[in-house]
């Protein structure tokens, strides 16, 4: 696959939209490939070095990765990337006007450019309830809902067998403060895009199959 066949997507919207779900189940149908920004940094977190205890520590509390750190973590992750697939979806990035620009950087210095940027639009009532909801393996990444989508052995993963996890962040009391964070420091790149014609508004309160032809119908153009 060359460079100018490939196509760079990202996913943009708040906590609980849908962006993880629908990154996930087009890697598996249609294998594209897919980075995701919190599965990176959450890998890090987890090494328990003086770097991902930190890390660790921001990420519980619900801010934002300082946008250096996440800016030279995702470049690599394009990196070793390198035009595996026709589209390549990153999820969770960017998150700020900086990361934004820090992106069109790396992807210029590769002769390409983000094609596509979806915006998963939810109301704040269903992304608390679907963080709140959310269950995680800690082992394989597979992520459950409890009213949607809930495992078949109540607490227990059904691909790896670990015991299924609430994410610190998913806790009630940081929940809000994401969505806070989303608004002041992740919304703005919504006109930021949308300025450049290349933002795609899509319905994150669509059930998974529904909102999942909605983005394949809008990939395959
Ligand atoms: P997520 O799994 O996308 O909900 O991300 C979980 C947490 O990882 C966020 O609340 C942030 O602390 C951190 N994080 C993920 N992506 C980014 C990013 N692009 N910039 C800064 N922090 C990030």
């Amino acid at each position: 696959m060359s460079k100018n066949e490939e196509k760079i997507v990202a996913f943009i919207g708040p906590p609980g939209a849908g962006k993880g779900t629908q990154a996930s189940q087009l890697k598996s149908k249609k294998g594209y490939s897919v980075i995701i920004a919190g599965d990176i940094l959450r890998a890090e977190a987890e090494k328990k070095t003086d770097f991902g205890i930190k890390l660790n520590n921001t990420m519980s509390s619900g801010k934002l990765v300082s946008d250096d750190i996440v800016i030279e973590i995702i470049g690599k992750a394009i990196d070793r990337n390198g035009g595996s697939s026709s589209v390549t979806i990153i999820d969770g990035f960017p998150r700020t006007i900086a990361q934004a620009q820090g992106l069109d950087e790396i992807l210029s210095e590769k002769g390409m450019g983000l094609n596509k940027v979806f915006y998963f639009e939810v109301s704040d009532k269903t992304a608390v309830e679907r963080n709140s909801n959310r269950r995680y393996c800690p082992l394989c990444k597979k992520v459950y809902n409890l009213r949607t989508d809930k495992p078949a052995k109540d607490g227990i993963c059904g691909v790896c067998g670990a015991r299924l996890v609430i994410r610190e962040d998913d806790k009630p009391e940081v929940i809000m403060d994401r969505l806070k964070v989303y608004q002041e420091q992740t919304a703005p790149l919504l006109d930021y895009y949308r300025e450049r014609g290349i933002l795609t508004k899509v319905n994150g309160e669509k059930g998974k199959s529904e909102l999942m032809k909605d983005l394949e119908y809008e990939l395959n153009d």
